[in-house]
């Protein structure tokens, strides 16, 4: 749980879909701030977390009035045209806290019943479980993308211990699956990983991107080289894994169980 926690009532919810998402119309944060406070979180070079005295990761804005606020918004940009909406661009929207605040599950609900054309929901929490009744509802209007950065708990640890386990998260995959709900592993940042990484995820879906920080952190790299990540892989002695070409070696990998229709790469694996 983070240190610091504060309830606030934003004016808007939907935000315009710009640069790595601008294939979307639209993003939508449940929260500000994320307690899972990932090393390589590109957020925290972001004015929103720059601009607050509290280190990313240790404190959570909670967004009062949510449903209420996307309910006229989201029915106001349907009646311009097509709404699409990636589920969260700078927080997970499934906090620690949304066991008790239920923001996340408010905006599903309200999505439901007013739906968008597309809704593209990325998390790394195991809870996303919870909201598989509501995911049903939006039939083939939604994809559920799991966090998958790693097949390696102890690496996973390094990067990001706060974040939820990684048995967790593929039990939810596997939970989404069964149910029907379209899912996708996402191996983003790409970490390192063992050979078996590609079995394992074929055995919980059957869609897989492959996104890393040279692709993905919306600056050619820069932003993670300023946040020091490359030491965290010096640490390891593992620094051949922190190279722009990383990518298509695990692609290769993932050739032997994955056929390429299955495979997508950084910013086309995230679009409608
Ligand atoms: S879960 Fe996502 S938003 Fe939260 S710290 Fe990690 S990378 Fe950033």
């Amino acid at each position: 749980m983070p240190s610091e926690l504060l309830y606030k009532y934003p004016k808007t919810l939907l935000n315009k879909g710009t640069g790595f998402l601008s294939g979307y119309t639209h993003s939508l944060n449940p929260y500000t701030g994320c307690a899972y406070g990932c090393s390589f979180c590109y957020v925290r070079q972001m004015p929103v977390s720059t601009f607050r005295d509290g280190e990313w990761g240790t404190w959570v804005d909670v967004k009062k009035g949510a449903a209420d606020l996307l309910q006229k918004e989201l029915k106001r940009a349907k009646s311009k045209g097509e709404v699409t909406i990636f589920m969260s661009s700078s927080t997970d929207l499934y906090q620690p806290v949304e066991h008790e605040e239920r923001i996340t599950r408010s905006l599903l609900e309200v999505m439901v019943e007013h739906p968008p054309d597309f809704l593209f929901v990325q998390t790394r929490s195991p809870m996303a479980r919870r909201d598989i009744d509501l995911f049903l509802q939006m039939e083939d209007r939604i994809r559920v993308s799991m966090t998958i950065e790693t097949d390696r708990e102890d690496i996973r640890k390094h990067f990001t211990p706060d974040a939820p386990a990684i048995r967790g998260r593929l039990k939810t995959l596997q939970l989404l699956r069964k149910a029907g709900v379209p899912t996708q592993a996402t191996i983003a940042p790409l970490l390192p990983s063992s050979r078996e990484f590609p079995d394992l995820l074929k055995a919980y879906v059957d869609r897989i991107c492959i996104d890393d920080y040279f692709m993905g952190d919306g600056s050619g790299g820069r932003r993670t080289e300023n946040l020091g990540i490359r030491g965290k892989y010096e640490e390891l002695g593992l620094e051949k894994w922190y190279e722009p070409i990383t990518y298509q070696k695990l692609i290769k990998r993932f050739r032997r169980v994955f056929s390429e229709e299955q495979i997508h790469v950084s910013r086309e694996g995230f679009m409608p």
